[in-house]
């Protein structure tokens, strides 16, 4: 990471400002995508959705980013096996962690200590979401997943406001009323920053018993579908509560992998279909093979 001390006067602090936005410019500028995951509130799943998501694209070939831009609960690492890894420093900056299928992972919980909190007002988080974006050694991404924290604070601002080329918004939801409510709030945010939005994703939607087989919607269910349809975006899909979800995590492999033939991998892979559909995408070359689905602690 670059260094963070004060400039002596206007003039290097002006010439500062001016290298930085330039080092961004050209960081993002080999970042053919770049999306962020929102969610009106928090332990609806967006995590999940999308170190999911990033699967599921690697999978299908493309060479996938993901920023964990969750400065105060970073779980990014947690749910791709990824704990314990760190950012290898070099001359032009930090390298990414290398993840599952070969998925370039930042997350502030490679940098912190399990038992240190993150206590910093807005201008300084601000700063820090602009050197993981600029002074990070992304190289070239079909796609940059932006895991954001949840609601419309600061980390969400200065994410849009630094990615003004911003590809669009997933939004994530789980069907009860209470998130319906927060979603809007979302939406309206994303349309405030004149960023597209990509749809919503209904998280948690329905449970299968893995004995019995019964269907029970927990929260409910179809909530998602119909706020897209009262708010006029696009419905990415349900996904269902899974247990194997948290195992998968918890072991350090990709869910989508590991599981492929389940409703909820294949809710991911349908993801994946939309959002080709979305950025109007032909299909990459290849797809991965499953032995590359080990992360490669230390690569
Ligand atoms: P958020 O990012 O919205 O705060 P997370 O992605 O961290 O939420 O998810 C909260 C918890 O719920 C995690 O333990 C995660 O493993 C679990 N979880 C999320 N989605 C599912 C799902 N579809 N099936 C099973 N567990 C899930």
């Amino acid at each position: 990471m670059g260094e963070m001390s004060e400039p002596k006067n206007s003039d290097d602090r002006e010439k500062r400002m001016h290298e930085g936005r330039e080092r961004l410019k050209q960081t993002m500028g080999r970042i053919k995508h770049k999306i962020a995951v929102i969610s009106g509130k928090g332990g609806v799943g967006k995590s999940t959705v999308t170190a999911n998501l990033g699967l599921a694209l690697a999978w299908h070939g493309y060479e996938v980013g993901i920023l964990d831009a969750d400065l105060h609960g970073p779980c990014i690492p947690k749910l791709l096996g990824m704990r314990g890894y760190g950012l290898q420093m070099g001359p032009p900056g930090a390298f990414p962690a290398i993840g599952p299928l070969r998925m370039k992972v930042v997350s502030m919980d490679f940098l912190l200590t399990d038992e240190a909190p993150l206590i910093w007002r807005g201008p300084l988080k601000m700063k820090a979401i602009e050197q993981f974006l600029s002074d990070i050694v992304w190289g070239s991404l079909d796609f940059l997943l932006v895991d954001l924290p949840p609601g419309t604070g600061d980390e969400a601002l200065s994410v849009m406001q630094l990615i003004p080329e911003m590809g669009g918004v997933i939004i994530v939801t789980i069907p009860s009323e209470v998130s319906q409510i927060v979603v809007k709030k979302a939406v309206k945010f994303a349309r405030l920053m004149k960023v597209p939005i990509i749809g919503v994703a209904e998280n948690m939607s329905g449970f299968v018993c893995p004995k019995c087989g019964e269907e029970t919607d927990i929260f409910k269910a179809g909530g998602g579908r119909k706020i897209a349809e009262d708010m006029a975006i696009p419905f990415l899909g349900s996904i269902p509560l899974d247990p194997r979800v948290c195992e998968d995590s918890d072991k350090g492999t990709p869910f989508i992998v590991a599981h492929a033939e389940t409703p909820a991998a294949k809710a991911f892979m349908e993801m994946v279909k939309q959002v080709e559909a979305f950025l109007n995408l032909a299909k990459p070359q290849a797809e991965r093979v499953p032995s590359e689905g080990v992360a490669g602690k230390g690569e």
